[in-house]
């Protein structure tokens, strides 16, 4: 299957100004492996542009989905679904904000796991949950390469923030991603990511780290959200502090869950380690 991307400039404050628009596309055995007529999705349609207006044009577009309905990420979805015979799909539960974000009704839902056909191919739904409760990513062939919208990038990290995200279900999608050990990642933002699992440790002890240093702040009698934000980012928060904030609401949330720290939305609190029973 052919994965093509385009590099789209959105409005976006993190983690850059440009979303990567995706299509994939059944690989025609009489073509050589040039892509043509085959049948395709396209993803993430983030904004309008010159490169994606051709490819639409020049391509047998006939499915529409996005891998989460934020907005860096579905600016173009009522134009391309308005351009194209595509089935446009929204995930099911889920189909209301689709609409509030898109503009556009959806023709059909998806669950995970489900198989989209692309000539003798097919894309795969996978459930993606963490950075919003919609997430999606598409894996593209059986055992291919997998589309993963903002689960993962190449450098840096994703925005994972209460009350849209959920920490304790983006570590589980990250943890999952490593199992399924895919050749390739692509991103929502940012350059294909050729080392899935080396990218996917690095996030993870990224959130390893920083859930051990709220942790430690709490055990150590944080009690306020911005103590504990004071304490668990050591670097000047100036323009990310918002964003800081509800990375640390989602980490205590989290703690809070598996009963590491008790959590009110406002204040936090040890909880008392009891003698091991292991
Ligand atoms: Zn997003």
């Amino acid at each position: 299957m052919h994965v093509t991307r385009w590099s789209v400039p959105v409005s976006t404050r993190a983690p850059s100004g440009d979303t990567n628009a995706y299509l994939l596309e059944a690989a025609d055995p009489s073509s050589d492996g040039e892509p043509g007529r085959e049948p395709s999705v396209l993803v993430d349609p983030a904004a309008r542009t010159d490169a994606l207006d051709r490819a639409v044009r020049e391509r047998s577009v006939e499915h529409l989905l996005v891998t989460h309905t934020h907005p860096d990420h579905v600016g173009a979805v009522e134009t391309y679904a308005a351009e194209t015979d595509a089935t446009v799909w929204a995930r099911d539960g889920r189909t209301d904000r689709f609409r509030d974000a898109t503009g556009c009704d959806p023709d059909r839902t998806f669950t995970p796991g489900t198989a989209i056909p692309l000539g003798d191919e097919r894309a795969r739904i996978l459930d993606a949950p963490g950075h919003a409760p919609d997430h999606v990513a598409l894996e593209a062939g059986r055992g291919g390469p997998i589309i993963c919208g903002d689960c993962a990038v190449r450098e840096g990290s994703v925005v994972v923030g209460a009350p849209e995200g959920d920490m304790r279900a983006y570590v589980t999608t990250l943890r999952r991603l490593w199992a399924t050990d895919p050749p390739a990642l692509y991103p929502g933002h940012g350059p294909e990511i050729d080392a899935p699992r080396k990218t996917l440790e690095r996030l993870l002890s990224h959130r390893a780290e920083r859930e051990q240093r709220v942790l430690d702040t709490v055990r150590s009698g944080s009690r306020s959200l911005e103590e504990i934000l004071e304490s668990a980012y050591e670097k000047d928060l100036s323009g990310v502090r918002d964003l800081a904030r509800a990375t640390v609401v989602a980490h205590l949330e989290k703690l809070a869950v598996e009963d590491s720290v008790e959590w009110d939305g406002q204040r936090a609190a040890a909880v008392a380690i009891d003698a091991e029973d292991d």
